[in-house]
Protein backbone atom coordinates (compact mmCIF):
# COMPACT_ATOMS: atom_id res chain seq x y z
CA UNK A 1 0.00 0.00 0.00
CA UNK A 2 1.49 3.32 -0.85
CA UNK A 3 1.35 5.81 1.90
CA UNK A 4 1.13 9.45 1.05
CA UNK A 5 3.48 11.28 3.16
CA UNK A 6 2.95 14.17 4.81
CA UNK A 7 5.45 17.18 4.53
CA UNK A 8 6.42 18.17 7.28
CA UNK A 9 8.63 21.73 6.13
CA UNK A 10 5.47 23.08 5.00
CA UNK A 11 3.63 23.09 8.22
CA UNK A 12 4.21 25.47 10.92
CA UNK A 13 6.16 24.71 13.85
CA UNK A 14 2.75 23.91 15.96
CA UNK A 15 1.20 22.19 13.51
CA UNK A 16 4.14 20.07 12.77
CA UNK A 17 4.58 19.24 16.88
CA UNK A 18 1.20 18.65 17.03
CA UNK A 19 0.82 16.55 13.99
CA UNK A 20 4.03 14.38 15.25
CA UNK A 21 2.77 14.06 19.00
CA UNK A 22 -0.43 12.78 17.25
CA UNK A 23 1.30 11.03 15.44
CA UNK A 24 3.73 9.18 17.99
CA UNK A 25 0.45 8.23 20.05
CA UNK A 26 -1.60 6.96 17.77
CA UNK A 27 1.06 4.22 16.83
CA UNK A 28 2.26 3.64 21.07
CA UNK A 29 4.76 6.08 21.03
CA UNK A 30 4.86 8.41 24.04
CA UNK A 31 3.88 11.73 22.90
CA UNK A 32 7.20 13.32 23.50
CA UNK A 33 9.08 11.84 21.08
CA UNK A 34 6.67 13.60 18.26
CA UNK A 35 8.08 16.62 20.37
CA UNK A 36 11.45 15.89 20.08
CA UNK A 37 11.07 14.97 16.80
CA UNK A 38 9.62 18.24 15.83
CA UNK A 39 12.39 20.23 17.52
CA UNK A 40 14.75 18.61 14.31
CA UNK A 41 13.10 20.29 11.55
CA UNK A 42 14.25 23.99 12.34
CA UNK A 43 16.87 26.11 14.16
CA UNK A 44 20.13 25.89 14.61
CA UNK A 45 21.19 22.29 13.80
CA UNK A 46 18.21 21.03 11.32
CA UNK A 47 18.38 17.29 10.48
CA UNK A 48 19.27 16.02 7.30
CA UNK A 49 16.85 12.70 7.42
CA UNK A 50 15.00 11.12 10.22
CA UNK A 51 17.62 8.77 10.58
CA UNK A 52 19.61 11.94 11.45
CA UNK A 53 17.37 12.62 14.78
CA UNK A 54 19.46 9.88 16.77
CA UNK A 55 17.86 10.67 19.78
CA UNK A 56 14.99 8.79 18.93
CA UNK A 57 14.45 5.34 18.95
CA UNK A 58 15.39 3.70 15.44
CA UNK A 59 12.27 1.87 14.83
CA UNK A 60 10.16 5.10 15.41
CA UNK A 61 12.94 6.93 13.34
CA UNK A 62 11.38 4.82 10.35
CA UNK A 63 8.00 4.95 11.17
CA UNK A 64 8.37 8.71 10.81
CA UNK A 65 9.83 8.56 7.43
CA UNK A 66 7.39 6.29 6.22
CA UNK A 67 4.56 8.41 7.29
CA UNK A 68 6.48 11.98 6.78
CA UNK A 69 8.71 13.68 4.72
CA UNK A 70 11.38 16.43 4.91
CA UNK A 71 12.19 17.44 1.54
CA UNK A 72 15.65 19.07 0.71
CA UNK A 73 16.46 21.88 -1.69
CA UNK A 74 19.63 20.66 -4.25
CA UNK A 75 22.50 22.70 -4.12
CA UNK A 76 23.66 23.20 -8.02
CA UNK A 77 26.02 26.58 -7.55
CA UNK A 78 27.54 28.63 -4.90
CA UNK A 79 29.59 31.06 -5.60
CA UNK A 80 31.24 34.08 -3.16
CA UNK A 81 32.21 37.39 -3.70
CA UNK A 82 35.56 38.44 -2.79
CA UNK A 83 33.15 40.96 -0.44
CA UNK A 84 32.29 38.02 1.79
CA UNK A 85 28.98 37.62 -0.52
CA UNK A 86 27.83 34.17 -1.06
CA UNK A 87 25.46 33.11 -3.88
CA UNK A 88 23.38 29.99 -3.95
CA UNK A 89 21.59 28.74 -6.56
CA UNK A 90 19.36 25.46 -5.82
CA UNK A 91 17.32 23.43 -7.80
CA UNK A 92 13.64 21.60 -6.40
CA UNK A 93 12.10 18.21 -6.93
CA UNK A 94 11.04 19.74 -10.61
CA UNK A 95 13.81 21.04 -11.74
CA UNK A 96 13.21 24.55 -11.31
CA UNK A 97 16.13 26.70 -9.84
CA UNK A 98 15.81 29.29 -7.31
CA UNK A 99 18.92 32.20 -5.70
CA UNK A 100 19.57 32.47 -1.86
CA UNK A 101 21.95 35.52 -1.67
CA UNK A 102 24.01 35.61 1.68
CA UNK A 103 25.14 39.01 2.79
CA UNK A 104 27.53 39.33 5.80
CA UNK A 105 27.81 42.76 6.97
CA UNK A 106 29.74 43.50 10.80
CA UNK A 107 27.42 41.31 13.50
CA UNK A 108 24.88 40.61 10.97
CA UNK A 109 24.25 38.20 8.31
CA UNK A 110 21.43 38.58 5.68
CA UNK A 111 20.30 36.02 3.27
CA UNK A 112 18.06 37.47 0.63
CA UNK A 113 15.76 34.54 -0.26
CA UNK A 114 13.37 33.76 -3.09
CA UNK A 115 9.44 33.50 -3.04
CA UNK A 116 8.48 32.20 -6.42
CA UNK A 117 10.67 30.55 -9.48
CA UNK A 118 10.77 33.82 -12.66
CA UNK A 119 8.39 36.59 -11.76
CA UNK A 120 5.30 37.70 -13.97
CA UNK A 121 6.12 41.12 -13.46
CA UNK A 122 8.45 41.96 -16.20
CA UNK A 123 10.12 45.01 -14.49
CA UNK A 124 12.32 46.59 -17.28
CA UNK A 125 15.72 46.76 -14.91
CA UNK A 126 15.27 43.13 -13.75
CA UNK A 127 16.75 40.15 -15.00
CA UNK A 128 14.38 37.60 -13.30
CA UNK A 129 11.40 39.69 -14.72
CA UNK A 130 12.55 38.75 -18.34
CA UNK A 131 12.98 35.13 -17.08
CA UNK A 132 9.23 35.24 -16.57
CA UNK A 133 7.55 33.44 -14.34
CA UNK A 134 7.88 29.20 -13.69
CA UNK A 135 5.77 29.09 -10.23
CA UNK A 136 5.01 29.72 -6.53
CA UNK A 137 7.31 28.09 -4.04
CA UNK A 138 6.20 26.36 -1.31
CA UNK A 139 6.82 26.71 2.57
CA UNK A 140 9.35 24.36 2.29
CA UNK A 141 11.00 25.91 -0.29
CA UNK A 142 10.93 29.36 0.81
CA UNK A 143 11.85 28.68 4.94
CA UNK A 144 14.06 25.56 3.14
CA UNK A 145 16.39 28.22 1.72
CA UNK A 146 17.40 29.06 5.37
CA UNK A 147 17.48 25.38 6.63
CA UNK A 148 19.49 24.29 3.88
CA UNK A 149 22.26 27.40 4.51
CA UNK A 150 22.16 26.10 8.31
CA UNK A 151 23.06 22.54 7.36
CA UNK A 152 26.32 23.64 5.26
CA UNK A 153 29.13 22.85 6.57
CA UNK A 154 30.13 25.28 8.12
CA UNK A 155 26.67 26.53 8.94
CA UNK A 156 25.24 29.44 8.31
CA UNK A 157 22.83 31.68 10.09
CA UNK A 158 20.58 34.41 9.47
CA UNK A 159 20.46 37.36 11.62
CA UNK A 160 18.20 39.02 9.02
CA UNK A 161 15.91 38.23 6.12
CA UNK A 162 14.88 40.11 3.11
CA UNK A 163 12.19 38.70 0.54
CA UNK A 164 13.98 40.38 -2.34
CA UNK A 165 15.44 37.39 -4.12
CA UNK A 166 13.32 35.80 -7.11
CA UNK A 167 9.69 36.60 -7.45
CA UNK A 168 7.03 39.06 -5.94
CA UNK A 169 6.61 37.88 -2.45
CA UNK A 170 2.93 38.97 -1.65
CA UNK A 171 1.65 37.22 -4.84
CA UNK A 172 2.49 34.11 -3.23
CA UNK A 173 0.89 35.09 0.25
CA UNK A 174 -0.59 31.70 1.17
CA UNK A 175 3.14 30.42 1.36
CA UNK A 176 4.75 33.77 2.30
CA UNK A 177 2.41 33.90 5.69
CA UNK A 178 3.37 30.22 6.75
CA UNK A 179 7.68 31.06 5.96
CA UNK A 180 6.86 34.03 8.40
CA UNK A 181 5.74 32.10 10.81
CA UNK A 182 8.87 29.49 10.21
CA UNK A 183 11.20 31.98 10.48
CA UNK A 184 10.14 34.09 13.53
CA UNK A 185 8.89 31.18 15.57
CA UNK A 186 10.93 30.39 19.20
CA UNK A 187 10.38 27.03 17.36
CA UNK A 188 11.45 27.45 14.14
CA UNK A 189 14.60 30.27 13.03
CA UNK A 190 13.51 32.46 16.09
CA UNK A 191 14.74 35.33 14.01
CA UNK A 192 13.01 38.85 15.53
CA UNK A 193 10.16 39.95 13.28
CA UNK A 194 11.71 43.57 13.12
CA UNK A 195 14.41 41.63 11.69
CA UNK A 196 12.41 40.19 8.59
CA UNK A 197 11.71 42.68 5.52
CA UNK A 198 8.81 41.97 3.10
CA UNK A 199 9.93 43.21 -0.01
CA UNK A 200 6.92 44.42 -2.69
CA UNK A 201 6.49 46.29 -5.63
CA UNK A 202 3.12 47.48 -4.18
CA UNK A 203 1.10 44.60 -3.95
CA UNK A 204 -1.92 45.73 -2.46
CA UNK A 205 -3.97 43.07 -1.15
CA UNK A 206 -0.64 41.17 0.31
CA UNK A 207 0.30 44.81 2.12
CA UNK A 208 -3.32 44.43 3.44
CA UNK A 209 -2.43 41.25 4.83
CA UNK A 210 0.76 41.82 6.11
CA UNK A 211 -0.36 44.38 8.08
CA UNK A 212 -2.95 42.66 9.64
CA UNK A 213 -0.40 40.08 11.27
CA UNK A 214 0.69 41.42 14.95
CA UNK A 215 4.43 40.52 14.65
CA UNK A 216 6.35 44.03 13.48
CA UNK A 217 7.64 42.71 9.94
CA UNK A 218 8.85 44.90 7.99
CA UNK A 219 7.64 46.24 4.89
CA UNK A 220 10.01 47.48 1.78
CA UNK A 221 8.04 49.42 -1.31
CA UNK A 222 9.89 49.19 -4.59
CA UNK A 223 9.47 52.50 -5.22
CA UNK A 224 12.00 53.58 -8.50
CA UNK A 225 9.99 56.10 -9.65
CA UNK A 226 7.69 58.82 -8.02
CA UNK A 227 5.25 59.71 -10.70
CA UNK A 228 2.61 57.14 -12.23
CA UNK A 229 3.92 57.84 -15.98
CA UNK A 230 8.07 57.44 -15.15
CA UNK A 231 6.99 53.91 -12.99
CA UNK A 232 4.86 52.42 -15.47
CA UNK A 233 7.49 52.42 -17.93
CA UNK A 234 9.58 50.70 -15.66
CA UNK A 235 7.27 48.49 -13.65
CA UNK A 236 4.30 47.54 -15.50
CA UNK A 237 2.41 46.64 -12.22
CA UNK A 238 2.09 50.44 -12.05
CA UNK A 239 -1.17 50.01 -13.92
CA UNK A 240 -2.61 47.22 -11.97
CA UNK A 241 -1.64 49.00 -8.70
CA UNK A 242 -1.04 52.73 -9.68
CA UNK A 243 1.63 54.63 -7.37
CA UNK A 244 -0.94 56.65 -5.35
CA UNK A 245 -2.47 53.40 -3.88
CA UNK A 246 0.30 52.15 -2.71
CA UNK A 247 1.71 55.24 -1.46
CA UNK A 248 -1.47 55.45 0.43
CA UNK A 249 -1.08 51.73 1.54
CA UNK A 250 2.67 52.37 2.90
CA UNK A 251 1.52 55.59 4.66
CA UNK A 252 -1.01 53.54 6.37
CA UNK A 253 1.18 50.64 7.71
CA UNK A 254 1.86 51.50 10.87
CA UNK A 255 5.72 49.81 11.21
CA UNK A 256 8.65 51.02 9.45
CA UNK A 257 8.45 51.21 5.48
CA UNK A 258 11.66 51.69 3.30
CA UNK A 259 11.42 52.60 0.00
CA UNK A 260 13.37 50.94 -2.52
CA UNK A 261 14.99 52.85 -5.19
CA UNK A 262 17.16 51.67 -7.92
CA UNK A 263 19.03 54.28 -9.44
CA UNK A 264 19.09 54.11 -13.43
CA UNK A 265 21.60 57.05 -15.11
CA UNK A 266 19.22 59.66 -16.91
CA UNK A 267 15.90 58.05 -16.29
CA UNK A 268 15.24 58.36 -12.41
CA UNK A 269 18.06 60.23 -11.14
CA UNK A 270 17.28 63.87 -11.39
CA UNK A 271 17.27 67.09 -8.77
CA UNK A 272 13.34 67.62 -9.86
CA UNK A 273 12.60 63.68 -9.22
CA UNK A 274 14.55 63.52 -5.95
CA UNK A 275 11.95 66.17 -4.88
CA UNK A 276 8.94 64.19 -5.97
CA UNK A 277 9.91 61.35 -4.44
CA UNK A 278 11.19 63.00 -0.82
CA UNK A 279 7.23 64.33 -0.60
CA UNK A 280 6.51 60.64 -1.29
CA UNK A 281 8.51 59.69 1.78
CA UNK A 282 8.09 61.78 4.07
CA UNK A 283 4.36 60.62 3.70
CA UNK A 284 5.24 57.37 4.93
CA UNK A 285 7.91 58.26 7.06
CA UNK A 286 9.73 55.96 4.80
CA UNK A 287 13.53 55.49 4.71
CA UNK A 288 14.75 55.86 1.34
CA UNK A 289 17.67 53.16 0.31
CA UNK A 290 19.20 54.02 -2.74
CA UNK A 291 20.43 50.97 -4.64
CA UNK A 292 23.43 51.60 -7.48
CA UNK A 293 22.53 49.61 -10.46
CA UNK A 294 25.49 47.08 -10.99
CA UNK A 295 28.40 48.69 -12.52
CA UNK A 296 28.17 46.58 -16.02
CA UNK A 297 24.92 48.14 -16.42
CA UNK A 298 21.56 45.85 -16.71
CA UNK A 299 19.23 45.17 -19.23
CA UNK A 300 19.82 48.34 -21.30
CA UNK A 301 20.27 50.59 -18.03
CA UNK A 302 23.27 52.34 -17.15
CA UNK A 303 24.23 53.02 -13.51
CA UNK A 304 24.12 55.97 -12.18
CA UNK A 305 27.47 58.53 -11.50
CA UNK A 306 28.51 57.92 -7.86
CA UNK A 307 28.83 61.82 -7.69
CA UNK A 308 25.12 61.95 -9.16
CA UNK A 309 24.01 59.66 -6.42
CA UNK A 310 25.41 61.46 -3.41
CA UNK A 311 23.66 64.45 -4.61
CA UNK A 312 20.23 62.47 -5.00
CA UNK A 313 20.67 61.45 -1.67
CA UNK A 314 21.81 64.93 -0.51
CA UNK A 315 19.00 66.27 -2.00
CA UNK A 316 16.30 63.51 -0.35
CA UNK A 317 17.93 65.04 3.43
CA UNK A 318 16.90 68.87 2.87
CA UNK A 319 13.40 67.65 2.89
CA UNK A 320 14.06 65.71 6.10
CA UNK A 321 13.89 62.25 4.46
CA UNK A 322 16.17 59.65 6.06
CA UNK A 323 18.36 58.16 3.65
CA UNK A 324 20.99 55.22 2.54
CA UNK A 325 23.10 54.45 -0.28
CA UNK A 326 23.49 50.33 -0.48
CA UNK A 327 26.63 49.36 -0.84
CA UNK A 328 26.67 47.02 -3.97
CA UNK A 329 27.32 43.69 -2.99
CA UNK A 330 28.67 40.12 -4.56
CA UNK A 331 29.46 42.74 -8.04
CA UNK A 332 31.96 40.01 -8.81
CA UNK A 333 29.61 37.34 -8.94
CA UNK A 334 26.28 39.29 -10.01
CA UNK A 335 24.48 39.30 -7.36
CA UNK A 336 21.53 41.23 -8.15
CA UNK A 337 18.25 38.94 -8.41
CA UNK A 338 17.90 36.52 -10.98
CA UNK A 339 21.70 36.81 -12.37
CA UNK A 340 22.82 33.55 -11.50
CA UNK A 341 19.88 31.38 -12.54
CA UNK A 342 20.56 33.76 -16.38
CA UNK A 343 23.55 33.09 -16.27
CA UNK A 344 23.37 29.18 -15.63
CA UNK A 345 20.78 29.37 -18.45
CA UNK A 346 22.86 31.29 -21.01
CA UNK A 347 25.44 29.03 -20.22
CA UNK A 348 23.08 25.56 -21.52
CA UNK A 349 21.79 27.48 -24.14
CA UNK A 350 23.31 25.59 -27.73
CA UNK A 351 25.25 27.95 -29.49
CA UNK A 352 24.04 28.88 -33.12
CA UNK A 353 25.72 27.80 -36.01
CA UNK A 354 27.50 30.44 -37.95
S1 LIG B 1 12.19 43.47 -9.64
FE1 LIG B 1 11.12 41.93 -8.38
S2 LIG B 1 8.94 42.22 -8.95
FE2 LIG B 1 10.13 43.20 -10.58
S3 LIG B 1 10.38 41.60 -12.16
FE3 LIG B 1 12.19 41.51 -10.78
S4 LIG B 1 11.67 39.93 -9.27
FE4 LIG B 1 9.73 40.58 -10.26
Amino acid sequence: MNITRTNLLDLTPAESESALRAFAESHGVPAYRGSQAARHLWGAAPAAAFEDMTDLPKEFRALLAEHFEIPRLALATEQESTDGTRKFLFTMHDGQAIETVAIPDGDRMTFCVSSQAGCALKCSFCATGAMGFARNLAPHEIAGQVRELAMLNPPLFATNIVFMGMGEPLMNWEAVDKTLTILNDPKGFEIGARHITVSTVGWLPGIEALAARKEQFRLAISVHAPTDGLRATLMPVNTKFPLADVIDAAAAFDRRVTFEYVMLGGVNDTPAIANELAMLARRCKAFVNLIPLHPGGSMGFVPTERQAIGAFARQLRVHGVEVAIRKSRGIDIAAACGQLRVERLERRRPVAAD
